[in-house]
């Protein structure tokens, strides 16, 4: 540690927050690192004052969706300049969007593209995810052997959307080239066909308002398909993330591999601890807000995905940030959206205000239990208070 000088900045006066304690001292960054915890720090070029005020560590949302393309005449709300500013007002300080492969094309042309939307756009941090949704021969043989190597090292597919979800066997292939770069294979588990017949039986019945959204997409299509992709991965002895979990019995499917020896991270989001599948049952169009997949349950799967957290099942609280305007002829409310939940983009978004609600619906209603604060003794802790914050496991 390079003692010599003043410090760039110090952080004074508020009580600080690590991974495993919680104590008031003053923070010293110098080059761009925290170098210090402690008093009286000595001079530094910039002093700011957070008397009253916890002191976090960047949160890292590893579950974002910028500027992703999302079907005939749909537009995202954010891209990277809007998407990272909210960011940085969430607290956070890299984000993981996706880089979604387009059929018929290279992933590595995709990436170019994403990498030339995002560069020197981004106010935070971040990488992509690569999402296949073309896993030729190509793409398998050499590309994303090529791209792992090359260190993107999460691979993310589907099994519901049109022009998005892959076969088992394309699901068996992608994660037998993860497992063999040691790459990570996240899922988006819903059965497709499961929707598909739900979503006719509605449109028959003239059920086509947001709210037949969540009734289409039932627990039980989550809950297969998440046993069916934990069971694909524990074939192939690939590391898995089951994105997104909704439910008490998807979670209890991802307690249960792992205790079976599956390397699997289990992964939540602020609308699942929040919203109901009565917030689709907006007045007028205005549950189409809250339309996203899987969908908002009930009040039981929401403390089931409180228990999941707090009994460590989840290892990841993400926003999956996905946001589109809403009465907007490429948002929520496009020409088609107007007339059948259908054609209502998925998504909500969240980058910016998933840690403060973990705070107000976690902390603050004392469901998570906050350490007391350790006296001055606690600013012996070690100087890594930089990394992730509580729950964030870059991927
Ligand atoms: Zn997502």
């Amino acid at each position: 540690m390079n003692d010599a000088g003043p410090l760039d900045l110090v952080v004074a006066n508020g009580v600080v927050a690590t991974a495993s304690d919680v104590f008031r001292c003053d923070i010293g960054v110098r080059g761009g690192r925290i170098v210090r915890l402690g008093h009286d720090l000595g001079p530094a070029r910039r002093v700011i004052d957070a008397r009253g005020r916890y002191v976090l560590p960047g949160g890292i949302d590893s579950h974002v969706h910028i500027a992703q393309p999302s079907g005939e005449g749909i537009e995202m709300a954010d891209d990277f300049e809007t998407g990272t500013r909210s960011a940085l007002f969430g607290g956070n300080t890299t984000v993981m969007p996706f880089c979604l492969q387009q059929k018929g094309r290279p992933l590595r042309a995709a990436l170019d593209a994403y990498h030339a939307l995002a560069e020197g756009k981004c106010l935070t941090d971040f990488s992509f995810h690569l999402i296949v949704s073309d896993p030729t021969d190509a793409a398998l043989g050499q590309e994303l052997p090529a791209l792992i190597a090359a260190g993107y090292t999460s691979v993310k597919v589907f099994m519901t959307y049109e022009g998005l979800r892959l076969n088992d066997a394309e699901i068996l292939a992608t994660m037998d080239v993860a497992r063999r770069g040691g790459a990570t294979v996240m899922v988006h588990c819903e059965n497709e066909d499961v929707i598909r017949f739900m979503v006719a039986r509605s449109e028959r019945a003239g059920d086509v308002a947001p709210r037949a959204h969540a009734a289409t997409r039932p627990v039980a299509a989550e809950r297969e398909a998440t046993h069916r992709a934990l069971s694909l991965a524990e074939v192939v002895d690939v590391p898995i993330v089951i994105v997104h979990i909704s439910n008490g019995a998807a979670r209890d499917e991802v307690a249960r591999a792992r205790a079976r020896g599956v390397k699997v991270v289990g992964e939540t989001c602020p609308q699942y601890l929040t919203l109901t599948a009565r917030d689709l049952d907006g007045m007028d169009w205005s549950g189409a807000k809250f339309v996203c997949s899987p969908p908002p349950r009930d009040e039981a799967e929401q403390a089931a995905c409180w228990r999941g957290i707090e009994t460590g099942v989840f290892d990841l609280f993400s926003s999956d940030h996905c946001p589109f305007r809403y009465a907007d002829d490429k948002g929520k409310l496009n020409p088609r959206g107007r007339e059948n939940f259908r054609y209502i983009p998925n998504g909500i978004p969240g980058v910016e205000t998933r840690l403060p609600i973990l705070f107000s619906e976690g902390v603050m209603t004392g469901r998570f239990s906050q350490p007391a604060h350790g006296g001055a003794s606690g600013c012996a802790a070690a100087p890594d208070a930089a990394g992730g914050g509580a729950g964030d496991d870059p991927l």
